[in-house]
C-alpha cells in the first residue's frame, strides 16, 4: 500500500499544502498514469515526481537536460532527506551509486538524456524496481521547443522498454503545436495532459523601442532597486553591458558560456547571494537557477521567441513581490531574425516566420501584453491587466496628452 502523501508533504517537504495543479499530477502519477504538466516557472514541478518517489516503491529516474541542473537538485532532494543521487560522467561515485540502486536503496536518480542509448544502462534499470520515468524540461524533445536536444529523442525506445513504468513529462514552456508534440514523441495520451495557468501577475510587462539601450537600461536599473538579469545578444555585448552599467554603482557581473568554468560559477554564486546585483547575461543564464527575489529582467534586444521571452521573464519576481520585465527591441532585430530563417533548413522555416509574427505582435501591439502573452498559451484573459505599460499608460491617450499639449502652447 503506497503511503498517503498529504502527510510526506508536510513532514518531508514542509509544505503546508499543494500549491495549483500539483495534487492532480500527483495524483494522476501515483494513479500509475502517463502524464505531460505545463506548470509556470515557479510553480513547483520537482515536487510532482519527488513527492511520488518517496511514496512509491522503487526508483524514480529524472531525466534533465544539465548537469549544474541535476547536481542543485540533488542537494535540495537530500536536504530533505529523499534518498537521491545523480549518474553523470562528471560524478565519481558511479560504482556506489549503481549499487545503491540494485539495492533499491534510491529514491531518485538522476541522469542525462543521452544515457538513455547506452545498453547498459537499460541492463541496469531492470535489476532493481522503477517507480517512475520523470522528464524534466520536457520541450526538450520538440524540434518546435525553443530548446530542442536531439538526445531527448534517445528516450522514447527507453521508456517504451518499461512499458509498465509510468512517465511524467514536464515542462514550464510549451505552445500548443509543442505540447501535441511532446504528447506524440515521450507516449503521452492527449487526455494525460495537465496545463496551470500561466499569468504572473506581479510582473509589470513593458517593451520599449531601442534608442540607446546601455543608457535605456542603466535609467532602468536607476530607477528599480533589488537584484536583476539584463539578457545580452552575445558574450561580447554582456561583458561590456557589464562594465558600462558598473558606473551606475551597483555591483554587475557578466555571464555567458563562454567564461572560465570556475568564474562563471563564482559570478552565478554571487548574484544567487545579492540582493543588489545586475547580472548581464546570454541566454545560457537561468535555468535551474534559484533566486525568488529577482526584481527585474531586462532583454537587451529581441528574445528568441515568446516561449523564450515568457521564461527569461519568468525569472523575475518568483517569490510574488512586484517585479519588472523590461524588453527594448529594435527593428534590425527583426531583420537579424528573419536573415537567420533564411539560413534554416527549408521545412522549419514557415515555423519559425510565424514565431516571429507572434513576438513582432506582441512588441507592437498598442493593447494588453500580458493578454498577448496568455493567449499564446491558450490562457484566456481580461482585456486590461492593469500592470503593463499599455494597460497604465495607454498609447492612445498619451498621443493625445501630447497632441492636447502641442495645441495648448501653440
Ligand atoms: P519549477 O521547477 O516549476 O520552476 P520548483 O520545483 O523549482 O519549480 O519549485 C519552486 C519553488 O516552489 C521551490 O522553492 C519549492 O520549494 C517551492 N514549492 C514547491 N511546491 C510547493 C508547495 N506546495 N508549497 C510551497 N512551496 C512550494
Ligand atoms: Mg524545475
Amino acid at each position: 500500500m503506497p503511503r498517503d502523501p498529504l502527510p510526506l508533504l508536510h513532514s518531508t517537504f514542509g509544505f503546508p499544502g499543494f500549491r495549483g495543479v500539483q495534487e492532480s499530477v500527483v495524483t494522476r502519477v501515483l494513479a500509475g498514469e502517463n502524464t505531460l504538466a505545463v506548470m509556470p516557472t515557479g510553480a513547483g514541478k520537482s515536487l510532482c515526481y519527488q513527492l511520488p518517489s518517496v511514496v512509491l516503491e522503487g526508483t524514480c529516474v529524472v531525466v534533465s537536460p544539465l548537469i549544474a541542473l541535476m547536481h542543485d537538485q540533488l542537494r535540495a532532494a537530500t536536504a530533505v532527506g529523499i534518498r537521491a543521487a545523480t549518474l553523470t560522467s562528471v560524478d565519481t561515485d558511479q560504482m556506489k551509486t549503481i549499487a545503491r540502486f540494485r539495492r533499491g536503496e534510491l529514491d531518485l536518480l538522476y541522469v542525462a538524456p543521452e544515457r538513455a542509448s547506452n545498453m547498459a544502462f537499460r541492463e541496469l534499470l531492470t535489476q532493481a524496481p522503477l517507480a517512475l520515468f520523470a522528464i524534466d524540461e520536457a520541450h526538450c524533445v520538440s524540434e518546435w521547443g525553443h530548446d530542442f536536444r536531439p538526445d531527448y529523442r534517445l528516450l522514447r525506445p527507453l521508456l517504451d522498454h518499461f512499458p509498465h513504468v509510468p512517465r511524467l513529462a514536464l515542462t514550464a514552456t510549451a505552445d500548443k503545436v509543442t505540447r501535441d508534440d511532446i504528447l506524440d514523441q515521450l507516449g503521452i495520451p492527449r487526455e494525460g495532459m495537465i496545463v496551470a495557468g500561466f499569468d504572473r501577475p506581479n510582473i509589470r510587462y513593458t517593451i520599449t523601442p531601442k534608442d540607446n539601450t546601455t543608457r535605456q537600461i542603466a535609467d532602468l536599473i536607476a530607477e528599480t532597486p533589488g537584484a536583476g538579469i539584463v539578457y545580452c545578444q552575445s558574450r561580447a555585448g554582456t561583458e561590456k553591458m557589464a562594465e558600462a552599467l558598473a558606473r551606475s554603482g551597483r555591483p554587475t557581473r557578466a555571464y555567458h558560456a563562454g567564461l572560465d568554468p570556475q568564474m562563471r560559477a563564482r559570478n552565478q554564486a554571487d548574484f544567487v547571494a545579492s540582493e543588489d546585483m545586475v547580472i548581464c547575461a546570454t541566454v545560457a543564464f537561468g535555468m535551474g537557477i534559484d533566486k525568488p527575489d529577482v526584481r527585474f529582467v531586462a532583454h537587451a534586444g529581441m528574445p528568441k521567441s515568446i516561449e523564450s521571452y515568457y521564461q527569461e521573464t519568468g525569472r523575475a519576481g518568483r517569490d510574488g513581490d512586484p517585479a519588472v520585465a523590461h524588453l527594448f527591441w529594435g527593428a534590425e532585430d527583426f531583420a537579424k531574425a528573419r536573415q537567420r530563417i533564411g539560413e534554416v533548413e527549408p521545412a522549419r522555416q514557415q515555423g519559425e516566420r510565424v514565431r516571429l509574427q507572434a513576438l513582432g505582435a506582441l512588441v507592437e501591439t498598442p493593447g494588453c501584453r500580458r493578454k498577448i502573452l496568455l493567449k499564446h498559451f491558450g490562457d484566456d484573459a481580461p482585456d486590461n491587466c492593469g500592470n503593463c505599460d499599455n494597460c497604465l499608460n495607454p498609447p492612445g491617450a498619451v498621443d493625445a496628452t501630447e497632441v492636447a499639449k502641442k495645441v495648448l502652447s501653440a
